[in-house]
C-alpha cells in the first residue's frame, strides 16, 4: 500500500495548495499522497516529475 518514494516531511511551508513549486526546479509538483495526521493535519506529498523526487508537507484542516 506504500507508494514507492517516501520523502521526509520538512514542515518547512504550511500553505499548501493543489500546485507547489519544486524547491530545486521551480516546476510545479503534482499532488500525489494525502494521509491523514491526527485529527488537525494532513500530511500531504507532492512529487516532482523532471526532478524524479518529492516533498511532503504537513497542512492544517
Ligand atoms: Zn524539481
Amino acid at each position: 500500500m506504500l507508494p514507492t518514494f517516501r520523502p521526509t516531511p520538512t514542515c518547512t511551508r504550511f500553505q499548501a495548495t493543489t500546485e507547489m513549486p519544486c524547491m530545486k526546479c521551480g516546476v510545479p509538483m503534482r499532488l500525489a499522497l494525502i494521509e491523514p495526521q491526527g485529527h488537525s493535519y494532513d500530511l500531504l506529498t507532492y512529487h516532482c516529475v523532471p526532478c524524479d523526487s518529492g516533498e511532503s508537507f504537513l497542512q492544517a484542516i
